[in-house]
This record gives structure tokens, sequence and C-alpha cells, in this order.
């Protein structure tokens, strides 16, 4: 047991109590029909786990990031997923920091009980891709209200969500003075827009996560829903962007450490040529491995949860964090489906459904190539490649 898993025991072990009661068998049924956890949500809901950083005074717990990745950490630990309402945790965060006393309100007691859902990003469009600041979603101020047109992809859990935390270009890019400025973040209210220019398209993807495309078309979102100042919110979404890091690495370490009890399992009980496979240094080495870098990967998390957490600086490690926990998880993964041989690829075992689920983290909430580029650029200091 590590330093880090002895972080938040009661938390940990009351969730390892609610996770006992979504087992593989869960995770399968709703995989294959692609359907969305409802039942675990709720039951993470009830437990108050999804609003662990809103503050007391609005409700919530009023924890610390650190807390919040121990509970990530176990739900991915005991095999179970977060991605289906994380985003609570970090987006919450934008409205917390920059919205008004009024804004703040209205919406985050709803969200610290239950009653609404802030689940949905709207960050990523099909055609910038990587590079926000050439997003064409538009958001046009007419009187009272903002006139959005354009189109996410991507977006989880918008079928799944009340409200959506859209970012949205309210100066065209050619009138700005600096390239960040120009960009505004909004609470979209997803149950008054339905039907009324907001179309929502679920994508099928490699695995379950709820991801869909929204169109909008002359959406009307009220100006009350101005999250901060008009134009600055490309800085307000990078803001939160080191909490979703160090959330996401945490899911991370959470998977490699499932990966390595299965693995390790498997290979202490699993016999060929008349004794356990575990017994070659071939099986075993590749886990050990996986083992060593999720231990220094969890010890990156810690180091970026406990700096966020005393409000110091914290890119380079959150950055760093993601990037090493999602490439220890990946590590994890393939040690694990080459020590089940065959029986890896068979359903029931669960191995290629988390096999599968931690991929996606090298790519999204960003992708490897972008964390090396931040820290060749902005932490090294060598030339900018964008
Ligand atoms: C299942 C899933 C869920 C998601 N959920 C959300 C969500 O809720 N909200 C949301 O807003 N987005 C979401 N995303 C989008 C995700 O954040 C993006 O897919 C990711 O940031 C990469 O963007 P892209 O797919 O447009 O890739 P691109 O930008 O097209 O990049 C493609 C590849 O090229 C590389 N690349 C691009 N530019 C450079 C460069 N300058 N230097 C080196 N390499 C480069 C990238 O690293 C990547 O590997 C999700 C994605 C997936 C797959």
């Amino acid at each position: 047991m590590t330093e880090q898993e002895e972080t938040f025991p009661e938390i940990r072990q009351s969730l390892r109590a609610l996770c006992a009661g979504f087992p593989g068998s869960y995770w399968r049924e709703l995989d294959a029909e692609r359907a969305y956890p409802e039942a675990f949500v709720k039951a993470l809901t009830e437990a108050g786990y999804l609003a662990a950083l809103i503050p007391e005074d609005y409700g919530g717990s009023g924890l610390p990031l650190s807390a919040a990745a121990a509970i990530l950490e176990e739900i991915h630990k005991a095999g179970c997923n977060g991605a289906a309402c994380h985003a609570q945790m970090y987006t919450m965060g934008t409205l917390l920091k920059h919205g008004s006393a009024e804004q703040k309100q209205r919406w985050l007691p709803g969200i610290a009980e239950g009653t609404l859902r802030l689940q949905a990003f709207g960050v990523t469009e099909p055609t910038s891709g990587t590079d926000t600041l050439s997003l064409a979603t538009t958001a046009r101020r007419d009187g009272g209200r903002y006139i959005v047109n354009g189109q996410k992809v991507w977006t989880s859990r918008a079928e799944h969500s009340d409200l959506m935390l859209l970012l949205a270009r309210t100066t065209p890019k050619e009138q700005v003075k600096k390239k960040g400025e120009g960009l505004s973040v909004f609470l979209v209210d997803l149950r008054e827009a339905a039907g009324r220019g907001i179309t929502i398209k679920p994508i099928r993807a490699m695995m379950n996560h709820a991801a869909t495309e929204v169109f909008f078309d002359n959406l009307e979102v009220p100006a009350e829903n101005l999250i901060g100042e008009e134009g600055r919110g490309f800085r307000y979404i990078l803001d939160g962007m080191n909490a979703e890091r160090i959330l996401i690495a945490s899911e991370c370490i959470g998977d490699a450490r499932w990966f390595i009890a299965k693995a390790g399992a498997y290979a202490s009980e699993r016999q060929v040529f008349g004794r356990p496979i575990g017994q070659n240094q071939g099986v075993q080495f590749p886990i050990a491995r996986a083992y060593a870098q999720s231990e220094a990967a969890a010890l990156m998390v810690a180091q970026a949860a406990s700096l966020f957490d005393a409000g110091q600086r914290c890119g380079k490690e959150a950055n760093m964090a993601k990037l090493l926990a999602s490439e220890a998880a990946w590590a994890a993964a393939e040690a694990c489906l080459q020590t089940h041989g065959g029986f890896g690829f068979a359903e029931e075992y669960d191995v290629e459904r988390k096999y599968r689920e931690t991929r996606l983290y090298q790519v999204a909430p960003v992708s490897t190539n972008l964390i090396l580029a931040y820290l060749a650029e902005h932490v090294l200091g060598m030339p900018r490649s964008y």
C-alpha cells in the first residue's frame, strides 16, 4: 500500500463498498448497449461524491482536489468508470471561480444536491480540433441574449446533462488584440434549449462514453448565462484545465492499479506447462514495470494535487501527471491483456473493456503531443511550434 492510497481512507473505504454494488457484469451490459450508467451516477450523487468540490455554503462538501482525485482513483481501481460523471467536478470550478454571486446561488445548490447535472463541456469542434483558438462556433449579442450558431464534437454526456459549459467566439478572431481574447463561456440550460436551436446526436465510439455531436442553430442563450466577462472565456477554461488533468490522471492511476491487480492474480493462478505463468519472468516483468511506472506517476499526481490545493502554480505538474499516468495505465493495460492471453479478449474478463476505456486518456482531454509541446516550449523554453 502506497502513501497515496492512505490519503482519505474513509472516503476510499466507503467508495469501495459503493463500487462493489456495480460489478463487471453491470458495466459489460451497459457497454454492449452503449447505455449511460444511471444507477451508478445516482448512487454517487446520493452519497455526495459528485459534490465533493462544491463549497459547503452551496451544499457541497468543500473538499480539496486531492479528495476528488482519491474518489476517481478508487472508482477506476474498482473496475468502474468515472467518465459518466467526472466532468461535474472540474467544469463546476469555472462557475465557482468566475461566476457571479447570483449565478453561483442559482446553480450550485442544485448541482450539489443532484437535481441539476452539469456534465457537458463543449469545447472541441470538428474543424479546429486541438487548436481551440480557431473554434468557429459564434455567440452574437442581441439585446438581452446571445444567439449561438455552430457545432461541437465529442461533447460527452450532453444527452445526460441539464447544463453545458460552452466555449464560443463572441468577437471575430481578426478583431481581437491578443490571440487568446474574443472567446466567452456560457452556461447553457439544455432543458430550455431542447427543440429550440440545439440538436444532439450520439457518436458510437470505441467505448461507452456517451459522446455526442452538438449542433447550434440560432440558439438563444440569456445574457445572464455568460460566465465572467465577455471575451475572457479562453482564460477561464485554461484555469480549469489543471484540475481536469489532475483528476483524469487519478482515473488513470486507478485503471493502472486495477490492471496490475488483475494481471498479478491471473499470472499467479493460470497454470501452463505445469506451473503458474507468473513464474516466467517474461510474464512477471511487464507487470512489475507497469507497477513501477504507475507508482511514479501516482507521486506526480499527488504532487500536482497538493500544489493545486495550496493555490500554487501547478501547470507543469498537472500536465506531467496526466502524461505519465495515462502512459502508466496503458502499460498496465498492455501487460494485463498479454498476461491473459486469449482470455484477455473475452468480454467476461473485463480486461478488453478496460483496455478500450483507458486508451482514451492519451488523446483526451488533451493529447500526449500537446502536453509534450507544453513542457518543451513553456517549461523548457524551446521555440514555439504553434
Ligand atoms: C471519447 C471522447 C470524449 C471526449 N469528450 C470531450 C468533451 O466532453 N468535450 C470536449 O470539448 N472535447 C471532448 N473530446 C475531444 C478531445 O478533447 C479531442 O479529441 C482531443 O483534444 C484531440 O483533438 P482532436 O480530436 O480534434 O485531434 P486533432 O487536433 O485533430 O489532432 C490529431 C492528432 O494530431 C496531433 N497534433 C495536432 N496538432 C499538433 C501539433 N501542433 N503538434 C503535435 N501534434 C499535434 C494530436 O496530438 C493528435 O494526436 C473527447 C474526445 C473523445 C474521443
